[in-house]
């Protein structure tokens, strides 16, 4: 949703994600025998939650009301899973926001919050723990839940969305789905005054990086400017002077051609290939130019090179 925002507002956006899929914790199965789309991760929409609501107007998605009753399923048994959301409030309404110093969800657990009146119920607060937030309890800190809001909250109330969660993703992922790369496990993000360094975990290598555009744009002008500022000359010693303006009108026109198309397939190609590559590429060509104008004066022009030197 981020990078949809920075991307609406002209930003050019990477999103780096570890695994092969974007959804992260929302994934639905369609082809199951149940008839329904059956969700391995978040399903419902709880209370009001107006921007997921907001979100889901805009894509055209349709919720209903989650009715029925819940059931568990302990190896293979169901039974009634009873009111579960006041169970685990109980437990989450100790979470500590403001605590000076952070420890760990099952610190906090340890601390018995509730006593022996609610063994039970952080017993269940735990399980939740590890599968909502998909979080191993020692390292989750209790201050990131307790700010993260009470994950009941509204939890009785919810809507489940008919075709499955994963339309919206798929409706967040348009706008950017050139700009994904997948498989990239992010280790380390260096923020510097003016640069941004993120680096993979399997390699170090470093994945992306503002500078890359910087040192770009720096070859892109730089041998842009070396073979186009040779143009002109060069035209000019083997043009009669005659016929110059006719040349430069032909090379201008030329030159505007070039120009416009340049501009026409940078914007188009400026979101899937990004402006850091797109400036490489164009360095790159350039300074395959500027080898082949040399050969080309070194193999066909063998007075010409004679005079330069
Ligand atoms: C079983 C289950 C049921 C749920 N039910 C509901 C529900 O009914 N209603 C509800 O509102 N919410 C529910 N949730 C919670 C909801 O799924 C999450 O709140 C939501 O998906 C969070 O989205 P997120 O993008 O912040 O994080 P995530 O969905 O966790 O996505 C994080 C992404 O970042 C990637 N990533 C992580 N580390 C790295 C790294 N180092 N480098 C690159 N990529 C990385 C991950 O691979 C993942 O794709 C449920 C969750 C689970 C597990």
């Amino acid at each position: 949703m981020a990078a949809r925002h920075l991307a609406h507002a002209g930003k050019d956006v990477c999103v780096l994600e570890a695994s092969n899929r974007v959804g992260g914790r929302v994934m639905t199965l369609y082809d199951t025998s149940a008839g329904t789309p059956i969700e391995l991760g978040a399903e419902f929409v709880h209370g009001d939650a107006p921007e997921t609501t907001r979100l889901l107007d805009e894509a055209r998605l349709i919720t209903v009301p989650a009715l029925g009753k819940q059931y568990r399923s302990d190896r293979g048994e169901l039974s009634p899973q009873g009111p579960l959301w006041e169970r685990l409030s109980k437990v989450f309404e100790h979470l500590d926001p403001d605590k000076k110093k952070d420890r760990s969800f099952q610190d906090f657990l340890d601390d018995k919050p509730g006593g022996a009146r609610l063994k039970r119920e952080r017993q269940l607060a735990c399980g939740f723990v590890q599968g909502f937030y998909g979080a191993d309890t020692t390292m989750i800190s209790e201050k990131s839940l307790a700010q993260a809001g009470d994950p009941t909250e509204g939890a009785a109330e919810s809507r489940r969305l008919v075709n499955g969660y994963t339309p919206l993703i798929d409706y967040l992922k348009r706008d950017v789905a050139q700009r994904i790369r997948l498989g990239v496990n992010v280790k380390r993000v260096v923020r510097t005054e003016d640069d941004v360094r993120v680096f993979d975990t399997a390699t170090w290598k470093l994945v992306c990086t503002l500078a890359t555009t910087r040192v770009a744009a720096a070859g892109f002008g730089l041998f842009g400017g070396l073979l186009m500022g040779n143009i002109f000359p060069a035209a000019f010693e083997v043009v009669p002077a005659s016929a110059r303006a006719s040349a430069v009108g032909a090379l201008n026109f030329c030159g505007a051609l070039v120009s416009g198309f340049a501009a026409l397939f940078g914007g188009l190609w400026k979101k899937s290939l990004g402006i850091d590559r797109l400036l490489t590429f164009t360095a790159v060509a350039y300074i395959v130019a500027g080898i082949a104008l040399i050969i080309g004066i070194k193999v066909l022009f063998p007075r010409d090179q004679e005079r330069i030197y």
